[in-house]
């Protein structure tokens, strides 16, 4: 027996006023044939000895009842199916209109009744997947309010944008596990946010960043942060493509939130890369910023060509057979100090 609180008052065991208190008992019973162990709350009359509940807990305790059973069984506890609706801020009612069952089915999933098999499934889908709960959602805009489907969608929009997040950074990190070569990183691990940093940095720095000439500007960065300090910023490993330097993962990186950039269809698709807003150089240091700072002042006004002309110029890219990753030790001998 475990006490909770305690609190003078009328005591409605033995009818006289005095300590009374709350506990919490570790109680046994069996629900549809299940037996099932779970915490129930009572008041404790000290001087008979006696539990008593009130209507509150007699309710405390049923869902308790419930609860362990749900458990037990491996479904989805009341506490859980709330956590799933409150994920995506959706009111109970609505949550039933969207998933088309009974006006009251969540509101009694919540509290004492067991769901069914099927309908755990399906509140176990809807919180791993944003994109389905979305599709259930526009399929039943109708049935809600302007406000609330605006609500509801925004909120799956963002749960939707940050699993895709997850999805590209699992991605990026299983093409650099395949890279057992620390020194095709620069002798650091890939620190995706300093990545993110760099480029939101040198979009700041260099006006019409378009993608080729962003790659190059990172590789010439690390490059030289390597040349100096014998390690690079970002821990990209880069790969000598036609065009220069391209760091492995480019696609997923480009698509990473935090990335952003216009599209422009000129003879073919350009991404013209901008500063998030409000982004702040902070997570890189001083070191960082001076070799940045560097390519920037050299390299920053060059054209696309320009760039890859000079990169062609390199001892590094030369020296690296095509579409092998350029190793950090030609660095000693990049163009630039
Ligand atoms: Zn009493």
């Amino acid at each position: 027996m475990k006490i909770l609180k305690s609190e003078i008052k009328l005591c409605l065991s033995c009818m006289e006023e005095h300590e009374v208190n709350i506990v919490e008992v570790i109680e046994n019973e069996g629900f549809k044939g299940v037996e099932v162990e779970f915490p129930a709350i009572y008041e404790h009359c000290v001087i008979s000895d006696e539990y008593l509940a009130n209507e509150e807990m007699i309710r405390a305790n049923n869902l308790a009842v419930k609860d362990a059973y749900r458990e037990k069984t491996g479904l989805l506890t009341s506490r859980e199916i709330i956590g799933v609706r409150e994920k995506y801020g959706v009111s109970q009612k609505d949550l039933a209109e969207i998933l088309d069952w009974s006006m009251a089915t969540i509101t009694r999933y919540e509290n004492h009744q067991v769901q069914d098999r099927a309908h755990d499934d399906i509140l176990r889908k809807i919180d791993v997947d944003p994109q389905w709960f979305l599709e259930m959602l526009k399929r039943a805009k109708d049935k809600l309010s302007t406000k609330a489907y605006a609500y509801y969608h925004r909120r799956a929009s963002q749960h939707c944008r940050s699993q895709k997040n997850q999805y590209l950074i699992a991605s990026i990190r299983a093409i650099y596990a395949d890279l057992d070569n620390a020194e095709s990183t620069g002798f650091v691990e890939l620190n995706l946010n300093k990545v993110i940093a760099v480029i939101n940095y040198l979009a700041q720095q260099v006006n019409d960043l378009y993608k080729v000439k962003l790659m190059k500007l990172l590789w010439y960065s690390d490059a030289l942060h390597f040349k100096r300090h014998g390690r690079s910023i970002t821990g990209l490993a880069y790969c000598a493509l036609p065009m220069g330097a391209v760091p492995e993962g480019h696609e997923q990186i480009m698509m990473l939130e935090g990335v952003n950039y216009e599209v422009f269809l000129y003879d073919n698709i350009a991404y013209k890369f901008i500063p998030a807003p409000g982004f702040e150089a902070k997570c890189l240091d001083a070191d960082e910023l001076n070799a940045i700072d560097r390519i920037v002042g050299e390299f920053g006004a060059l054209s696309t060509q320009q760039i890859i002309d000079k990169m062609h110029d390199e001892e590094a890219y030369k020296c690296t057979d095509s579409r092998c990753i350029i190793p950090y030790s030609f660095a000693a001998r990049l163009s630039i100090d």
